[in-house]
């Protein structure tokens, strides 16, 4: 093998490695763009009504004090939000004042 050979092996690796990196990276950030754009989710819907999602934890019955979706493991809504995509609603946004049945602690 020579060394021209060797060498453009290494730079087709490291050209991959880079583009390995950068696809999840991109479709990461495209992921947030749409979830930013996802309708607000109806307390009124079945799905949210199956769970008792409420738009504020201080009306629900079964919320502890202080749980909101905005202190969820599931809630995937930036610090400080007001509204966010939760993992239980693809394609929808809750508030982060929100709450239900589901609420589960950080880890
Ligand atoms: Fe809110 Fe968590 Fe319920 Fe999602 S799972 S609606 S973030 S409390």
């Amino acid at each position: 093998m020579s060394c021209t050979n060797s060498l453009s092996r290494r730079l087709f690796l490291q050209r991959l490695g880079l583009g390995v990196c950068v696809v999840p990276l991109a479709a990461g950030a495209v992921r947030v763009a749409q979830a930013s754009d996802a309708a607000l989710l109806s307390a009124n819907a079945p799905e949210a009504k199956a769970v008792q999602y409420t738009e504020d934890a201080k009306s629900a019955k079964g919320a502890a004090a202080g749980n909101t979706c905005a202190n969820c493991a599931l809630y995937q809504g930036a610090n400080g939000s007001t509204q966010g995509p939760c993992q239980i609603f693809p394609g929808k946004q809750v508030k982060a004042a929100g709450w239900c049945s589901l609420w589960a602690a950080q880890m």
